[in-house]
């Protein structure tokens, strides 16, 4: 794959999603980087995984057999991506 992401591009996706990138240096797209979601917890994950595999804050992250329920609204007030998209009351 060719690799052509930079560290700006890490900074303007984590701001997509309403975090940060902690790293403050570019190791590649297969190397773990520190991350951090907009309500605080801290994790390491590839900016594959994360750009490239549409995946973000792991402790954030509902699983699909979580019946335990998703507060979206929460969700949507730290994320502009959910936000974009969330209906409150669906
Ligand atoms: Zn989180």
């Amino acid at each position: 794959m060719r690799d052509s992401l930079e560290h700006a591009d890490l900074v303007a996706f984590a701001t997509s999603r309403g975090g940060v990138v902690v790293c403050t240096e570019y190791r590649g797209v297969a190397a773990l980087h520190r991350w951090r979601c907009g309500r605080d917890h801290e994790f390491e994950a590839s900016p594959r995984l994360l750009i490239h595999g549409g995946y973000w804050c792991p402790t954030c992250a509902p699983t699909v057999n979580d019946t335990s329920g998703w507060d979206w609204v929460e969700q949507a007030s730290v994320d502009p991506l959910i936000a974009r998209f969330h209906r409150s009351g669906s």
